[in-house]
């Protein structure tokens, strides 16, 4: 066995090797992989082999487009054939509200260049002459579906092989038997792994262990969000109708998906596969894989599978008179949202994660392109944030994940209503004066594992979202809310901002080289600051405040408490010149905003208010009613006049009372995150992970007054230069959207030109209350970024003209957040 490599790759199943395969393709020949067993033997042996291209994520949708289009060329590449069945992927729609969900995805899917189609009734039936298409009592009715040509199936071991042999040829090492026991940093910084066939020095280390994810982690310190649940699929006897349509010379049916009845079904040999997402699957292995459970399968509970099994009988009549063969029931890996955990592990170095794998065979493609390129170039090619494994937090224990998989792995096939908020988990975290506003109505919802208030209901209105792709019951308080904001004064409870505190004779020079922007140099100065990928891209926004010499508040989004943490905390210089603190949980923040914001606050305060005193992007340390140390923060993210007051978290309750009152006078009020969500996009401000992202540079998001590039070395800098030699492809604009009745953009649209060319993608959107229209903000080629210019946006399947507007058509010269 070698002795060293520059990678090891823990996990022969078909992620790991996929890993180890495309890190060969980047050139990386010293890469070994071990397998405690046998390739395969984890969940990759007994997958049923489907390859959805659906996927709500416009990452996750990116790496299984990748996953396809490879495994069609790998058969040919390696000498191996993957056994991928071509026939098509029919999800059948029973309702209205599928339908939209399928018009959402089509416009994902338009924006990353998945085919598809809608299908009528009359195609399906064309399509999958089996199918009964009901009668609207016994089985639901056919409305349409959505038709996917290009997946299919393929055979989970053939394709492990096959990316097996293309790895080994360009000099890869594969250790089968072997298991990886444990792990210890050296002084050198590499990775010394102890395994059952003796000790080898890394200078990376991958895990790929599916349902071992946990025990892996604990190897390294880690706790990792991923617990596998219950799986089954039904393996039926030969199907006579099957037989005889087949011999008719028809082609293989399409693996045909019912989600609002949660099972799908495909042909196997001559008979079917049949697997539903049924409730009461429960997570298995939370504490590590039973030693004795080896390369085994679960019993199988044909019971929980009965109301799948009647609902597709109904659908496909020809099942009634099959013979069940087998019951599969394998341990799949989840992760609290169903998505993979694919990037850097948190808090050590050279470790990376490509776990949690729920449609590994479909992921393996993707994410292991990505992981390589990651490890390799430093950086992902595509923006990875909806996997990276640093967006879940410490707060993703044990308990919280057996829930939270249990949840996601019944709701596979449900809706995903883009308001939907699922109770389980819940809740986990608190803001301090959760309970008070949940006597004043709050609507909750969860995010980061904080609990937030969507919106108000006023008393008498339901406190419950009727979840839809279109405007729904919270539209009108949530307008009303807006419109106090703008009119009065609101308050909004942000809690869960990360929050950091830098300091040290370092602290201004190091935050420096971090950002795009210059930082304050002045007490009491602000400056909204973005830290940069090597290529460029939106990698984190900080509010940077100067709070007194050698010390700086640092606030970013809510959910990127880890990821911007561990990002911090690694680039720290070793001198030991800057300490960083993280005070998240310390300190509270409450945004007063609104053009009362002035009077309900000096109120409280001692502190003048008046704009020369306490100007527009600055910071004060203040007493606010009884409550010292606050430190004011005159910036907003609904563009009103206003302070985040930032305070330590045990005057929360005191701090709150004392606005409350003060503001009465005033017409005081909360305001919920959806409020908050429609005001910022009347001001055109972009979210962290939603408008920012690293595809787009500061540039291309017309952020170019946040970059000096006169300034010091900073990391992007020279991405930065280079793209400003060569030419800007995207700008990032706003746009009114025309004739809109009841379904706003919602972010993920694309946006086309007067020619009907997709131009653009449109990263949010919504309704602007107190502007009473529909917008959109995102990315659009750079020649067609002018005010004036008329496109058209596709919205659930419709296109609508909209109008390139100014920026930040709400207030556009700034005068309420500088009044
Ligand atoms: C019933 C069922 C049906 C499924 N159907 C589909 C489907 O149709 N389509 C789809 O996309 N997905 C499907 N899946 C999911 C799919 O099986 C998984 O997502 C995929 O196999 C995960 O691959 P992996 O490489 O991450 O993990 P695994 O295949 O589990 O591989 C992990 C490997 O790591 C090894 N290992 C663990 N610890 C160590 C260690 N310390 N040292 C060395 N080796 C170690 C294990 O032995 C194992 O071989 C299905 C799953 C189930 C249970």
């Amino acid at each position: 066995m070698k002795s060293h490599a520059r990678v090891v790759i823990i996990g022969g199943g078909v992620v790991g090797v996929s890993t180890l395969y495309h890190l060969t393709k980047k050139g990386w020949a010293d890469v070994v992989l071990f397998e405690r067993a046998e390739l395969t033997a984890g969940s990759t042996w007994h997958a049923a082999g489907l390859l959805p291209l659906f996927n709500m994520s416009y990452t996750v949708g990116q790496l299984h487009k990748y996953s396809v289009d490879l495994y069609k060329r790998l058969g040919a590449e390696t000498g191996q054939d993957v056994s991928f069945h071509v026939t098509g992927n029919l999800r059948l729609a029973t309702c209205p509200e599928r339908m939209d969900e399928y018009h959402k995805y089509c416009a994902t899917a338009n924006t990353i260049g998945v085919p598809f189609r809608i299908v009528t009734p009359d195609e399906v039936q064309a399509l999958w002459p089996l199918v009964n298409l009901g009668d609207g009592r016994e089985t639901a009715k056919i409305i349409g579906a959505l038709f996917h040509p290009d997946d299919g199936h393929i055979a989970p071991a053939d394709l492990t092989m096959a990316l097996r042999k293309g790895a080994c040829n360009a000099g890869a090492e594969i250790y089968l038997q072997t298991e990886v026991m444990a792990a210890e940093r050296t002084a050198s910084g590499e990775w010394k792994l102890r395994t059952t066939q003796g000790n080898i020095m890394a200078e990376h280390v991958v895990c790929a262990t599916g349902n071992y994810a946990r025990q892996t982690g604990r190897m390294f310190g880690l706790n990792v969000p991923a617990i596998p649940v219950e799986h089954q699929y039904i393996v039926y006897d030969e199907s006579p109708e099957l037989v005889a349509y087949r011999r008719s010379g028809a082609p293989e049916l399409a693996v045909l998906r019912e989600p609002d009845q949660s099972y799908y079904l495909r042909e196997e040999r001559s008979g079917w596969i049949l697997g539903p997402y049924e409730n009461g699957a429960p997570a298995v292995f939370a504490d590590g894989v039973l030693e004795s459970f080896g390369r085994s399968l679960l019993p199988g509970n044909l019971d929980r599978l009965l109301p799948h099994v009647e609902a597709a009988t109904r659908r496909v009549p020809p099942l009634e008179k099959c013979g069940i063969k087998d019951v599969v029931n394998g341990p799949i890996p989840y992760t609290p949202d169903g998505s993979p955990l694919v990037g850097p592990a948190w808090d050590v170095r050279n470790v990376w994660i490509n776990e949690g794998h729920s449609f590994g065979i479909t992921a393996a493609g993707g994410a292991g392109w990505q992981l390589a390129e990651w490890i390799v170039e430093g950086e992902p090619g595509i923006d990875m944030l909806a996997v990276d494994p640093r967006r879940f937090g410490a707060y993703a224990g044990k308990r919280y994940v057996v829930m939270k998989n249990e949840e996601t792995y019944r709701n596979v096939f449900t809706i995903h209503f883009p308001d939907e908020e699922r109770p389980a988990a819940r809740p986990a975290k608190t803001s301090a004066v959760y309970d008070k506003l949940d006597r004043m109505g709050a609507v909750w919802g969860q995010r980061y594992g904080w609990e937030r208030a969507n919106w108000f209901a006023p008393a008498g209105v339901e406190r419950r979202d009727q979840w839809s792709f279109r405007r729904t019951n919270d539209f009108e308080h949530v307008g009303n809310e807006c419109r106090r904001m703008r009119q009065a004064v609101g308050i909004i409870d942000l809690a869960p901002f990360t929050k950091h505190e830098v300091s040290g004779p370092g602290a201004a020079a190091w935050l420096d080289g971090l950002v795009a922007n210059r930082v304050p140099t002045r007490i009491g100065q602000m400056a909204l600051c973005h830290a940069l990928t090597p290529c460029g891209g939106m990698r984190s926004e900080f509010t940077i405040t100067k709070l007194a010499d050698q010390r700086f508040y640092v606030v970013s989004a809510g959910a990127a408490e880890r990821y911007d943490g561990d990002y911090l905390q690694r680039a720290l210089p070793m001198d030991g010149s800057v300490t960083l603190r993280n005070v998240t949980g310390a300190r509270g923040c409450f945004a007063l905003a609104g053009p009362q914001a002035r009077h309900v606050l000096s109120k409280l305060t001692d502190a003048p208010l008046h704009n020369a005193a306490f100007p527009w992007l600055s910071g004060q340390v203040l007493e606010v009613g009884l409550a010292t140390e606050v430190y004011a923060l005159r910036v907003n993210f609904v563009g009103a006049l206003g302070w985040e007051l930032h305070f330590p978290i045990e005057y929360a309750h005191s701090l709150f009372d004392a606005l409350l009152d003060a503001g009465r006078e005033y017409d005081i009020g909360m305001v919920g995150m959806r409020a908050m969500d429609s005001m910022r996009i009347e001001k055109s401000y972009r979210m962290w992970g939603l408008d920012l992202t690293p595809d787009y540079t500061p540039f291309e998001a017309s952020l170019d007054r946040f970059v000096h590039l006169d300034k010091q070395a900073f990391i992007g800098k020279d991405a930065l230069v280079q793209q400003q030699a060569h030419g800007i492809l995207h700008r990032f604009v706003t746009l009114e959207v025309h004739d809109v009745t009841d379904a706003d953009p919602l972010g993920n649209e694309p946006i086309f030109d007067m020619q009907g060319v997709m131009v653009g993608r449109a990263t949010s959107g919504g309704y602007g209350h107190v502007l009473g229209k529909s917008l959109a903000i995102g990315y659009i080629a750079a020649e067609l970024s002018k005010v004036g210019t008329p496109v058209s946006i596709e919205i659930l399947g419709e296109r609508k003209r909209a109008t390139l507007v100014q920026e930040s058509p709400y207030d556009p010269a700034g005068r309420e957040l500088r009044a």
